[in-house]
């Protein structure tokens, strides 16, 4: 029997239905909109997610400012475009999308950006407190899969899970969400002998190596969920890392496009609003 696809519409549509009330209550009290300033580098990605957030979040009645860095841009301007939004009050996030221009440091946004105004959960203290398990604002796309989960009623606690990918914003993030969640996991990225041999062991797959049709069905167990972040263009289509076959051996599946992703702009407007109401108390 194919597997179930897990659509993340239905998962972000319930998600904003909840926000909706709270940014009403949080605008009236405080009389001021909530802002979120993106800063987008120059590159086709990053603007189609620019343009993702754009739908999501302008009809929450949340301003979005976008500040194109080109990709001249370097870091003493990079910090003093950060330093700026991090004192104005109008600005209640921050997010920097990837790929950074390739003059700035990799770790710059992580180290410039105010961790109270950290809206993807990327800087030091926020890291830090999700790898704790203290409550952290957490990096939306590893969210965003739990509340999939969470949805469609997948258990975590006590399972297998296998994470496919080490990324400081997905990957690595995952590993805390799960561990927090009591999941047995195992993590896997480039230098992994035998990746097969380990997904095989997966109840629970979550791959986020950004390689079109990387996991086959031949690396799934039978009755696997499978969670796909993989977010590739390959000529004119979107493909993730898993190979759509895997449908035939796993019981749930995400699908590319319409899976993770759609949840991981509810989550980041979730954020945003966690943000103001700390910033408010
Ligand atoms: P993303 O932003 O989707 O997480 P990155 O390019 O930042 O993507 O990271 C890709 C991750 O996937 C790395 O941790 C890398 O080790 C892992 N990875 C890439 N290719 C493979 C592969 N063939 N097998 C296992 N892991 C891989």
């Amino acid at each position: 029997m194919p597997a179930r696809l897990l659509e993340g519409y239905p998962v972000a549509e319930e998600i904003l239905r909840d926000l909706r009330e709270q940014l009403d209550a949080i605008v009236t009290q405080s009389s001021q909109r909530l802002g979120v300033a993106v800063l987008l580098p120059a590159d086709a990605g990053a603007q189609s997610y620019a343009r993702a957030i754009h739908k999501t979040l302008a009809p929450l009645g949340i301003e979005i400012r976008t500040i194109s860095l080109d990709d001249s841009i370097d870091e003493e301007r990079f910090r003093e475009i950060v330093t700026r939004l991090n004192q104005q009050a109008d600005v209640t996030g921050i997010l920097a999308l990837q790929p950074l221009p390739h003059n700035l440091p990799r770790w710059l946004p992580a180290l410039t950006i105010a961790p109270e105004k950290d809206v993807d959960g990327i800087t030091p203290l926020n890291v830090g407190r999700l790898h704790l398990g203290l409550p952290a604002i957490p990096p939306s796309t590893p969210a965003g899969a739990m509340e999939l989960l969470r949805y469609y009623g997948i258990a975590v606690s006590g399972r297998r899970a296998v994470v496919v990918g080490r990324s400081p914003v997905v990957g690595r993030p995952l590993v805390s969400l799960l561990l927090s969640a009591d999941a047995t996991v195992t993590v896997c990225h480039r230098k992994t002998a035998d990746l097969a041999e380990v997904t095989r062991t997966a109840e629970l797959l979550f791959v986020a190596a950004g390689s079109p049709g990387l996991i086959g069905p031949e690396m799934v167990r039978p009755g696997a969920v499978v969670v796909d972040f993989g977010v590739n263009v390959v000529g004119e289509r979107l493909v993730g890392d898993v190979d759509p076959a895997v449908a035939e051996v796993a019981s749930a599946l995400t699908p590319v496009p319409g899976g993770t992703g759609p949840v991981t702009n509810a989550v980041l407007a979730r954020n945003l609003v966690t943000l103001a109401r700390l910033q408010r108390s």
